[in-house]
């Protein structure tokens, strides 16, 4: 199988999965519990809380360990008071997006972040908003679709010389391009383990101290007593090293990434009529999503599946048919060539020949279409 769906999930590295190993198996103590089969496990957990901050430069009691980006991004927003004001961009992931709109419909208000045509977050778009005022911004920090990064620092350098708390979503971006906590300034940011070569069910919330987190699991002291629950320890030491390797390899990684996105983008090019969205912009090492005029996006999926190729469309399935991506359309990018995007985000352990036997068979299958 050629598997280009990396911003879906990674596969677990070998050496993280060493990691967890013995921590399924040897090590099953309760790390709450207060003899040395428990106490090993703890410090099991604080060895993967350490490299997680060292990966994002984070003060470690700053770290709390969840269930993944969604529950991250849900705990994130949960800090908004009754009836506070929120506003979030208009290509945040859906786990932004609904509790977003639930808070709506319990009251709170609501604004959407306008983006353009590159779908980034302009500074006078934040200088519009700064004006309604808003308790807590959410803003990505790379999309998960088009890879394009937000220029994010000017954004919440004005955002926080107005007192308003600043979150962001950094699941795609982390393990792929820099990424400092404390640089950045923002109060809040998410994380995920799946998207960096360690197991799916895990993943972080970083919270500036001072913050007041309104914890959605209660009922326990562990993280603080702010996410209550006995902790998935396995998961979060392949995390913790998943983490200590994006840190080392980070350069090796988006370097090799880039050299093939590159080899990708070149002949995609040579297709008549394909438009790379975003192009121009600054967008992660591994991600490119395209679309070509009159091909439907979810047939070519299908195609390329039947051919043993992982990619991913745009556009999602609603009754009475297929939705074109909001985060396209967001941008502009007309309906019809948003219902036909495709998604390709490359890892490690893909090749030049993969690029090209894909390119092979997307020009085969696109023109039978
Ligand atoms: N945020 C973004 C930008 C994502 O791409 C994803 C997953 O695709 C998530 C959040 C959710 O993360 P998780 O799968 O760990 O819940």
């Amino acid at each position: 199988m050629i598997y280009f769906d990396h911003n879906a999930t990674t596969p677990i590295d070998d050496r993280v999965l060493e990691a967890m190993l013995p921590f399924l198996t040897s090590f099953y103590g309760n790390p709450s519990s207060l003899y040395r089969h428990g106490r090993i496990v703890r410090s099991a957990i604080d060895t993967a809380r350490e490299q997680v901050a060292a990966l994002v430069d984070a003060p470690l009691s700053q770290v709390i360990f969840t269930s993944g980006g969604t529950e991250s991004n849900n705990l994130a927003l949960a800090i908004l008071p009754a009836q506070g004001r929120l506003a979030i961009s208009a290509i945040e992931h859906p786990s932004i997006t609904e509790p977003a709109l639930r808070l709506k419909q319990l009251g709170s208000t609501l604004n959407i972040i306008n983006v353009d045509g590159n779908g980034l977050v302009t500074e006078t778009a934040i200088e519009d908003l700064i004006n309604k005022k808003p308790d807590l911004v959410s803003i990505m920090m790379a999309n998960n679709e088009t890879g394009v990064i937000q220029n994010l620092a000017p954004c919440v350098q004005k955002l926080r010389a107005n007192n308003i708390i600043v979150h962001t979503d950094a699941v795609q971006a982390l393990g792929k391009i820099p990424v400092s906590f404390n640089r950045l300034g923002v109060h809040l940011m998410s994380l995920s383990s799946h998207k960096i070569y360690g197991p799916k069910g895990c993943g972080a919330l970083l919270f500036e101290k001072g913050l007041e987190i309104n914890p959605v699991f209660r009922g326990g002291g562990q993280e603080q007593g702010l996410r209550a629950g006995t902790e998935n320890v396995a998961a979060i030491v392949g995390f913790g090293k998943a983490a200590e390797l994006a840190k080392t390899e980070l350069t090796n990684r988006s370097k090799q990434l880039l050299a093939l996105r590159t080899l990708l983008e070149a002949h995609l090019a040579t297709i008549p009529g394909l438009t790379i969205f975003a192009r121009q912009a600054n967008r992660l090492p591994n991600t490119i999503q395209f679309g070509i005029p009159g091909i439907d996006g979810e047939m070519l999926l299908m195609k390329l599946d039947q051919k043993a190729i992982a990619v991913s469309s745009g556009s999602a399935c609603a009754s009475g048919g297929r939705i074109p991506s909001p985060i396209l359309i967001a941008m502009g990018v007309e309906a019809g060539l948003a219902k036909g995007a495709i998604r390709i985000s490359l890892g490690m352990a893909n090749t030049e020949i993969e690029v090209l036997e894909f390119i092979n068979q997307l020009k085969a299958l696109a023109y039978q279409a």
